[in-house]
């Protein structure tokens, strides 16, 4: 904990002074204008691969970057979504996963799961992102199958996204974009889902 107040000090001595001005106008309203879901992992700082600030990104966490279909019990996520949509009309939203996802692991072994009835069930969610394996991704080495698996699992939740007949329609009155990003943790760099090639391809050419 330490750490954490030691941080908090700091920020109080140097970093918001700095942006004081904008931290004034932060204290009346957000506006963001981008949702991103990601991963709840601690290598994942959105505002720091991204550069954003205070402001920009609202940011709904869970493992594995779920979206529950529509149907499903309402939740924390389904809640998050429909306020940044519908009240806070945010003009994108992306779904990011990442490379070494601990619950795309779990989801190659489910067995390293026994006890954990709460990330078990959670892992539901993602069990769809093998039907779109290709043979040859099912049959390939490790690290390609999480691969595959991760960028599948964007994938489903962008669909599961679609479940929902708000997101459909406001995509439909081009009030919304969604988005399919994948993040390496070594290299810094995002690919994005490309809907015409099909695939995930790197987003900064
Ligand atoms: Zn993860």
């Amino acid at each position: 904990m330490k750490s954490l107040i030691e941080g908090h000090k700091q920020f109080l001595s140097t970093a918001f002074p700095a942006r004081r001005s904008q931290f004034h106008l932060l204290a009346e309203g957000q506006q963001p204008e981008y949702l991103f879901i990601t991963c709840a992992d601690s290598r994942i700082v959105p505002d720091l691969i991204l550069q954003t600030q205070p402001g920009d990104l609202f940011i709904c966490r869970n493992i594995g970057n779920v979206i529950p279909r529509a149907g499903e019990p309402a939740g924390g996520v389904s809640g998050t979504i429909e306020y940044a949509v519908q009240v806070l009309r945010v003009r994108h939203l992306i779904v990011c996963g990442h490379s070494d996802c601990g619950v795309i692991r779990a989801l190659m072994n489910p067995d390293s799961l026994s006890g954990l009835e709460s990330v078990r069930g959670w892992l539901k969610h993602v069990e769809p992102a093998w039907g779109h394996l290709e043979e040859v991704e099912r049959n390939a080495g490790e690290l390609t199958r999480h691969t595959a698996l991760t960028h599948a699992n964007i994938l489903v939740q962008l669909e599961n996204l679609r479940s929902h007949a708000y997101i459909e329609k406001a995509i439909a009155e081009g009030r919304l974009q969604i988005h399919g990003w994948f993040y390496d943790i070594l290299s810094g760099r995002i690919e994005a889902y490309d809907e015409i090639e099909r695939k995930f391809v790197p987003l900064i050419v």
